[in-house]
């Protein structure tokens, strides 16, 4: 899962390094003005000078050194700033849902409560739903807003809590 940058990796300097005198040449061979050949030319040296440049394998080696350790201190604060409890929302399955985190004692893990899926009736309504149980004492969800009834077809309360959890440990929300 890699997101550096692409014009950060080192691969690109040398895949130009290459194909760059290339790509001079085919330009070369067409009738440009003058000053615009001018400096294409110039920066054609800058960029050669800087690729010819007698560089020492060490400062090769520290440059990567250093690249990789900032960009795992980079990595490493924004994970840090994520906070799972800021996740209180989310589709899950094919219902909204929203739920908040306590604490049952200080010492305690952090636990999901008050999960609740909102109602999806017209794309709109995103009231939250009152659990119940139907005449075969199974579990349905009613909107209190505009009456829309799951009936059998629900989703279960635990599968959404464990996928809560999944999402956190796949760092994925
Ligand atoms: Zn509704």
């Amino acid at each position: 899962m890699s997101k550096e940058k692409w014009y950060n990796h080192p691969w690109l300097l040398a895949i130009f390094a290459v194909v760059g005198p290339g790509i001079y040449d085919l330009i070369k061979g067409y009738p440009f003005l003058d000053t615009y050949k001018k400096i294409i030319n110039f920066l054609y040296i800058g960029i050669s000078t800087f690729f010819n440049f007698n560089i020492k394998l060490w400062w090769l080696l520290l440059a990567i050194v250093i690249y990789k350790t900032i960009s795992f201190l980079i990595k490493k604060y924004r994970t840090k700033e994520k906070d799972f409890k800021d996740y209180t929302s989310g589709t899950l399955k094919n219902w909204k849902w929203s739920w908040e985190w306590t604490r049952p004692s200080v010492n305690s893990n952090w636990i999901v409560s008050n999960l609740t899926p909102h109602c999806s009736a017209n794309g709109m309504c995103d009231t939250q739903m009152l659990r119940g149980y139907n005449r075969q004492a199974q579990i349905e969800y009613k909107c209190p807003r505009c009456g829309h009834n799951t009936g059998n077809n629900i989703e279960y309360e635990r599968d959404i809590e464990a996928l809560i959890i999944d999402n956190i440990q796949k760092k994925n929300f």
